[in-house]
């Protein structure tokens, strides 16, 4: 008698990656094969040219009605939002002028011409090293792999998990991401992506615990293969033992029960249990993010970053279009008020309408934000006079960014100025009065603010920057990035001067990087006086919780022991410790480890 074949035992795998949506997740793989589709690349008659670009249009047209198709099924909120961004990326002049003028010019196949446009677009968005243009590189792919399939006449298939399921992807498209929804999908895993993807953002807007980043792990899973997602320490186990998903079932009920608890307080004010109010507003980068910022229980916008309506386009915004734009805003956010960032342009962020006269060797330090929209002005005017018309609609604050000295905020308030007399002149209806505020981002303003709080309406830190600049570590290196700290005594010290300057002139004091998103950090802000965070949507909701649970005295007290640590790793200590007593369920389901202090996370010391 022969034996039966036995099944390939195949091992347990373990992996760690990037957690963008927090949670424990157990389920049956369900792994979405990349799809990569062919492209014929052929040569046309020229008498048959327009017939072939008629093939384009009727391609496009084909994935709009596909796309529309999916969103008739959904409810409003992201995911709409989401697929219409991906429409109006089909609309893009882009897109549509190169590949007709490819077909026209090289005489070849709309496929191909097809596959070069979105090539060239995702290679320009990829080379960008801000993390969420990149990604609207992959956005950009996935786009036109749809077309191709249309324009070859195949379906793409739409994503059917089984109940339970945990979605392995190289990345998932918006198309499928919408999908989603309603579904009882347990995790997602990805080869690539980042905090900014729209798999991230959507992961976290259905609170499906996500982990990215996992370089081939289409490789280490097959469809049907237990896996467990533990998006609070990072890690990933692939085929787990019986033991683990015991361990890990008992952990997703711990953390629901958890979620659950700071889910309840979402739309109570921020108030400390000594009656203080601690603003909490959202940022914003995509109109596809706003329906979030009600969602978790946030009291406006506190940055929205106007930039990214600048890019991947020919021709910059119009006055009209901020205008629009703002307004629409405003009123999904009513009654609170939304702060728009002027663009926040150069350096690592660059838009082909905005571009800088000149190549630089440090970009970081050279035209950048305010200083090129000065060499932009009428790009600026335009913008500022579609803000002051939006103003009408709702309280709207106007932010300038990166500002250094008291000459360069002196020339950016007579721009918001002639922006005003422009629309005047011009007989527009528009806002008498708009506050007008600065981000903090640079040491030389922080030391100053006191300075620059006379002429203004409200400060804003952008720590991102300001920590950047003022520890001199690119924000961006891995190399340097061991010397990015948010709790740095010189750091702390600016934060101070910044908010005594605020008061001196009583105006309000905002942090608005993503030192404000970290539990740990928020608390020893709120310490130091600041009175306004602003962090991305989902982030809100535990962080209302800390504030909502801790006294002012309580912050002051912890502040005040923190800013006499003479290192980063002294004031982290004592942040840890304090954490540790107060909120070592926060430390439990994840504060922290994205920074990667799993150790102190995990209760190690
Ligand atoms: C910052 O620098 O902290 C900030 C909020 O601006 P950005 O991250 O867009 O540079
Ligand atoms: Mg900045």
């Amino acid at each position: 008698m022969t034996d039966a074949p036995r099944p390939e035992l195949r091992p347990r795998v373990d992996r760690k990656g990037k957690a963008v949506s927090p949670g424990v997740g157990i389920g049956t793989a369900y792994v979405i094969e990349r799809r990569e589709v062919a492209v014929p690349h052929t040569k046309i008659d020229r008498e048959l040219i327009d017939e072939e670009i008629g093939r384009f249009h009727a391609a496009l047209k084909l994935t709009k009605e596909q796309l529309e198709a999916i969103k008739a099924k959904l409810p409003s909120g992201e995911h709409r939002q989401i697929l219409k961004a991906q429409q109006m990326m089909l609309r893009d002049p882009d897109l549509r002028s190169r590949t007709e003028a490819k077909i026209r010019e090289q005489e070849i196949n709309a496929e191909w011409a097809v596959a070069q446009t979105t090539d060239e677009i995702r290679a320009r968005l990829g080379e960008i090293s801000d993390e969420y243009f990149r990604e609207r590189a992959f956005d950009v792919g996935f786009l036109g792999e749809r077309v191709l399939m249309n324009l070859a006449g195949e379906a793409l298939a739409e994503l059917s998990p089984p109940p339970d399921s945990v979605l392995v992807a190289h990345d998932l498209s918006p198309a499928d991401t919408a999908q989603l929804h309603g579904s009882t999908v347990q995790g997602i895993l990805t080869e690539v992506g980042g905090q900014t993807s729209h798999s991230a953002i959507m992961a976290r807007a259905l609170s499906i615990p996500a982990v990215v980043g996992l370089e081939a792990v289409t490789e280490d899973v097959e469809t049907g293969d237990m896996v467990i997602v533990d998006a609070v320490h990072r890690t990933v186990i692939i085929r787990p033992t019986e033991a683990e998903i015991e361990h890990y079932r008992r952990e997703a009920e711990r953390y629901a029960d958890f979620e659950a608890e700071i889910q309840k307080e979402h739309a109570l004010p921020a108030v400390t249990s000594d009656g203080e109010h601690v603003t909490l507003r959202a940022n914003v980068a995509l109109a596809e993010e706003v329906p979030a910022v009600r969602k978790h229980g946030a009291e406006g916008v506190g940055l929205y970053r106007t930039e990214y309506l600048f890019m991947n386009r020919e021709d910059a915004p119009s006055e009209e279009e901020h205008y629009r734009m703002a307004k629409r805003v405003l009123q999904a956010c009513a009654p609170y008020p939304v702060t728009f960032r002027t663009f926040d342009l150069g350096s690592d962020k660059r838009s082909a309408v905005v571009p800088s006269p000149v190549p630089e060797a440090n970009p970081a330090l050279g035209l950048r934000s305010m200083r090129l929209a000065f060499r932009h002005r009428e790009l600026f005017l335009a913008q500022i006079r579609g803000l002051l018309r939006a103003a009408l609609h709702g309280p709207l604050r106007i932010m300038l960014p990166l500002i250094s000295g008291a000459e360069e905020l002196e020339s950016a308030l007579e721009a918001v100025e002639a922006a005003r007399d422009q629309l005047v002149e011009a007989g527009l209806a528009h806002a008498e009065k708009v506050p007008v505020g600065i981000m903090i981002e640079v040491p030389a303003a922080a030391i100053i603010a006191d300075t620059l709080a006379s002429r203004v309406d409200f400060m804003s830190i952008g720590t991102n920057d300001l920590i950047q600049y003022t520890i001199a570590i690119d924000r961006e290196s891995e190399e340097v990035g061991y010397l990015y700290d948010p709790l740095h005594p010189a750091i702390l010290r600016l934060i101070s001067a910044v908010c005594e300057a605020g008061r001196a002139h009583e105006i309000p004091v905002s942090v608005c990087g993503e030192m404000a998103a970290d539990p740990r950090y928020a608390w020893v802000l709120a310490g130091l006086g600041v009175r306004e965070l602003s962090l991305h949507p989902a982030g809100v909701p535990v962080i209302k919780n800390i504030i909502r649970a801790s006294s002012i005295d309580e912050m002051h007290a912890l502040a005040a022991e923190v800013a006499k640590a003479s290192s980063p790793r002294e004031a982290r200590k004592i942040v840890m410790r304090r954490m540790k007593e107060r909120f070592p369920e926060h430390l439990e389901h994840g504060a922290g480890v994205e920074s990667g202090d799993e150790e102190s996370a995990a209760g190690g010391s």
